[in-house]
């Protein structure tokens, strides 16, 4: 009898504490705090004594009803610890901190992870991951987070792996393999819980990758359904059973959606209630879109996946045959909108093609669709009815129509690396914005022949990125998403590259290439404080209570794909030196008085 017990216990997904408490005594026990669940992770956002989940909560808000440190106390924020990445090799540290019962996990550069204790910074183990050669990052050794469930903590390597280590000790329970990175696949994203599964994408769109949306048993890191995101592949059903994604050659021509690209490179956001996973995909292989004539669905495409099955449940395409690599990727964050009187299941994504659109997260009807930037060459608006771009004809020539390899040549605002790239805005409850972290630049781009090799970067296109204004790149707006209206602006000299945090104190973090942490008021954008890490900051700032005191932390690390694409950006930043550091504040103990 009580081995039938345990036996539909597991089949319900109980947690391996819960079990061995009910085996004791025979009755269902409140579960254990230090094993983290999926409603914990549903309920991130209402918990300000952690950050169980990437976007502090499945909705992506990066929102915190902390207010002490606010406008009044925040000039006393203060060092509380900082602990060194080490290593040879610094690069690029993109990673948001998790946090729970004390214990917090970061993921740094070449595919390494850490456990430290959150209250003194000391380190409770490490894992290094060993890397082949042939790895193909496309846009530096980066990693942007982990995902904790149950007693693990898991994350996704350069070398295209899953790998999984106990919460306790940092060793590894399993590993498994997305894709083999000898084709150009590889992994920076922080995995996604949702549904009781592990869910995450690919990354090698510059090397022709197919994109795949996959969810694992997150225990075992068994695969339960597969969704490749572009038309004609097969995926696979939690049955067991296959279905084609879209309708074969719909979108595409001939066989060039066999390596057509749409790598979901970023992370998911959830919404539990409606049980789907909202995710992007990025840019159609090659970049040369004269190779593949179509809309190229689901490329730079945004998609809301039925959790349980993995079926595409609704897409909106900002980008129809992208012709710029403006992805599709980007976040999108759930929230509530007051829209004709009503309140709406909205939400909101701020694109690399310069457009901020918000969408019925229900069933993806576009509701508006504003520039986020001042500079926005390819399409003059976006059409609400049938939700298509108003293109300009910005497109660059088809090599076949010009003599020698380059085809013409056009100017195309934003560049590449968009209006806003992967690093993360932020939407605050107290005053209904959004907070992106925007870039102004403009590239030179033209097409080349190119033919698929497995392995090789698979572009068919040249570029030269410039900066558009002499005195600005990052622009930090203020953006509301009833009106399109900017409320502000903050501008900094060199690209944004960090993600956005913004608390009930009125306060929005983010992180400059400079070097600075910076503190700005949410409803003028005056900077409040800032703080020099030593080296540029491109990590993720999240914030937390631990014993009645607020706390701050972010990495810092210059690196990710600015310097190394950048074109003419580049003098720009080359005097920024390299780090590997994580920041931990809080208030200075009187300030922490004054303040109760
Ligand atoms: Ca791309």
């Amino acid at each position: 009898m009580r081995f039938t017990r345990t036996r539909s216990m597991m089949a319900a997904g109980a947690s391996s504490a819960l079990m061995a408490a009910a085996l004791t005594s025979g009755t269902v026990v409140a579960s254990d705090n230090n094993v983290v669940t999926q409603q914990m992770i549903n309920e991130d956002a209402m918990h300000t004594d952690r950050v169980t989940s990437y976007g502090m909560g499945p909705h992506h808000q990066r929102y915190s009803s902390l207010d002490q440190i606010n406008h009044d106390t925040v000039s006393g924020l203060v060092p509380a610890w900082a602990f060194s990445f080490g290593g040879e090799q610094q690069r690029g540290q993109e990673t948001q901190a998790l946090i729970h019962e004390g214990v917090m996990y970061i993921t740094g550069s070449y595919s390494r992870m850490w456990a430290l204790d959150a209250k003194s910074g000391e380190m409770l183990w490490s894992y290094e991951h060993r890397l082949p050669d042939g790895i193909s990052p496309c846009c530096d050794v980066v990693n942007r987070g982990a995902a904790i469930y149950d007693d693990l903590v898991i994350f996704g390597t350069l070398d295209a792996m899953m790998v999984a280590v106990d919460r306790e000790t940092g060793r590894v329970r399993w590993r498994e393999k997305i894709a083999d990175y000898q084709a150009g696949y590889s992994y920076t994203a922080a995995p996604l819980i949702a549904n009781d599964l592990l869910i995450h994408g690919n990354s090698g769109g510059e090397f022709g990758a197919v994109g795949m949306v996959t969810a694992r048993d997150p225990r075992t890191g068994e695969m339960v359904w597969e969704r490749p995101v572009v038309e004609g592949h097969v995926g696979t059903l939690p049955d067991g059973s296959e279905s084609m994604t879209g309708e074969l050659n719909a979108t595409w021509e001939g066989e060039t959606w066999k390596q057509g690209g749409g790598a979901p490179w970023l992370g998911g956001s959830y919404d539990p209630e409606l049980n789907l996973i909202y995710i992007g995909t990025g840019n159609p292989a090659p970049w040369n879109a004269h190779a593949r004539p179509g809309d190229n669905l689901y490329t730079s495409t945004r998609l809301a996946l039925d959790a349980d099955t993995g079926e595409i449940v609704w897409h909106y395409q900002p980008t129809p045959n992208d012709h710029w690599d403006y992805d599709g990727v980007n976040e999108m964050v759930l929230f509530d909108l007051d829209y004709d009187g009503e309140t709406v299941k909205a939400a909101a994504t701020a694109d690399r093609n310069g457009f901020f659109y918000v969408l019925d997260r229900e069933n993806g009807a576009l509701l508006s669709a504003t520039k986020f930037v001042n500079e926005v060459s390819w399409a003059e608006g976006v059409d609400l009815e049938t939700g298509r771009p108003i293109e300009t004809g910005n497109r660059p020539g088809n090599p076949a129509d010009t003599e020698g390899d380059e085809g013409e040549s056009v100017v195309a605002r934003p560049a590449f690396l968009g209006g806003k790239n992967w690093n993360h805005m932020s939407y605050s409850q107290r005053t209904g914005l959004f907070y992106i972290p925007s870039n102004e630049w403009e590239m030179e781009i033209w097409n080349e022949p190119v033919t698929y090799r497995r392995g090789a970067a698979f572009l068919g296109a040249g570029f030269t990125i410039k900066p558009v204004y002499d005195d600005k790149v990052g622009v930090m707006r203020a953006m509301d998403p009833k009106t399109g209206e900017i409320k502000f602006e903050v501008p900094n000299r060199t690209p944004l590259w960090s993600s956005v945090l913004t608390t009930a104190g009125g306060l929005v973090f983010y992180g400059t290439p400079e070097g600075y942490l910076k503190a700005i008021c949410d409803e003028t954008g005056e900077e409040m404080w800032k703080f020099q890490t030593g080296s540029g900051v491109v990590g993720q700032p999240v914030t937390w209570e631990m014993d009645g005191e607020q706390y701050i932390t972010v990495a810092s690390g210059w690196g990710g794909a600015v310097p190394l694409w950048g074109g003419e950006i580049g003098p720009l930043v080359s005097h920024i030196t390299q780090g590997g550091m994580m920041w931990t504040f809080k208030l200075a103990d009187i300030q922490t008085a004054a303040a109760r």
